[in-house]
């Protein structure tokens, strides 16, 4: 076998998830005759009369979206979680179990300007989204029916968003999604057998390596953690343990809204397009336990690994459930850190 220099080539330990990742950095320049997707830039207009999202339009509930300004919050017309849920029977064998799927659905829109993304927002309306977000997390989270809510984004149509006005969507639900209940178990470990929390040595040793950061400031920080299991994955997180975003204080929120905008212009700039990516918080349960040592923070999946070339979940990330990276967190950090900070569609306009 060829002795190929530069690689990567090793299982690394995910803590969060408490799984190995495999990476095989060597694989990334195979010839690759796969599907491509395209991702022709179409130049859209500010308001899109037949947009759900767009002010003054009439959604499919027949409820009209009001004139707002800035951001704009309501109840999903098709929720995929709802107190107005039917009630279930229960399946005749007792090793199945059925309840009623009760939550809240909510959309929320980032601007009424349809051709706009999150990377194109100036800091002080991101600095308002997380805003919004704190008091999301608090309003919902103060149900005692729910004990998680899940904030997220999916952006582009490499993760099925055929609508480009700018939102994300909120689940709370009567359960604690997986991945969280999982970082809660693998973070409450942790601190029992060191007494630190999980998060906080993560981001110690990001510093202490240093070839993973992306972006910094007194506050926040963004990097591709060791362990990152996509192409492209970006953790943003404030530097002091909050379990969720509305502990977060004043000047905090502005410094992740920094963190996270650049982040979001280098996703960007990397192949000039809209960067696909699935964004969720993950944030302490709303159950009423002790999640002191959960450290909140935002993760970026995205699903490219070059433009127009999909990262599959085939054998390994499906039929096994580890996943098979194909690149290095250390080049793919070098590339990502190395793009401007200037979004490339301002940059042409002046
Ligand atoms: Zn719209
Ligand atoms: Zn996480």
């Amino acid at each position: 076998m060829e002795i190929l220099t530069n690689m990567t080539w090793e299982e690394r330990w995910h803590p969060l998830r408490e799984e190995w990742v495999v990476v095989a950095a060597h694989r990334q320049d195979r010839p690759w005759s796969g599907e491509r997707i395209t991702a022709n830039e179409i130049v859209l207009p500010d308001h899109v009369a037949d947009c759900y999202l767009c002010p003054g339009n009439q959604r499919v509930s027949g409820k009209v979206n009001p004139n707002y300004d800035q951001i704009f919050v309501f109840d999903n017309d098709h929720p995929s979680v709802s107190f107005d849920a039917p009630n279930v029977d229960q399946p005749s064998s007792s090793v199945y179990q059925s309840r009623p799927a009760h939550g809240v659905s909510r959309v929320v829109c980032y601007s009424p300007r349809h051709n706009l993304t999150l990377a194109e927002l100036p800091t002080n309306e991101i600095t308002e989204l997380l805003r919004t977000w704190q008091e999301q997390y608090l309003d919902l989270g103060d149900r005692p029916e729910i004990e998680h809510v899940l904030i997220f984004e999916n952006k582009g149509e490499a993760v099925g968003v055929s609508n480009p006005h700018p939102h994300c969507q909120i689940y709370a639900n009567n359960f604690v999604f997986k991945t969280i209940a999982n970082e809660v178990a693998a973070g409450r470990q942790y601190f029992s057998d060191n007494q630190r929390v999980l998060f906080q040595d993560i981001i110690r040793a990001e510093k202490e390596d240093g070839r993973r950061i992306i972006a910094e400031n007194d506050s926040a920080i963004a990097f591709i953690p060791y362990f990152a299991r996509y192409a492209y994955e970006v953790f943003v997180a404030p530097k002091a343990t909050h379990p969720h975003i509305a502990a977060l204080s004043d000047d905090e929120r502005r410094d992740l809204a920094e963190v996270l905008r650049s982040v979001l212009i280098k996703f960007d700039n990397l192949w000039k397009m809209p960067f696909p990516y699935v964004m969720p918080l993950h944030q302490a349960p709303t159950d009423g336990g002790d999640h002191s040592t959960f450290h909140f923070h935002i993760e970026f999946h995205p699903p490219l690994r070059k433009p127009n070339l999909l990262k599959y979940l085939a054998g390994p990330e499906i039929g096994g459930g580890n996943f098979l990276s194909d690149t290095s967190a250390e080049d793919k950090a070098a590339e990502l850190r190395s793009m401007s900070d200037v979004h490339y569609k301002s940059e042409a306009k002046t």
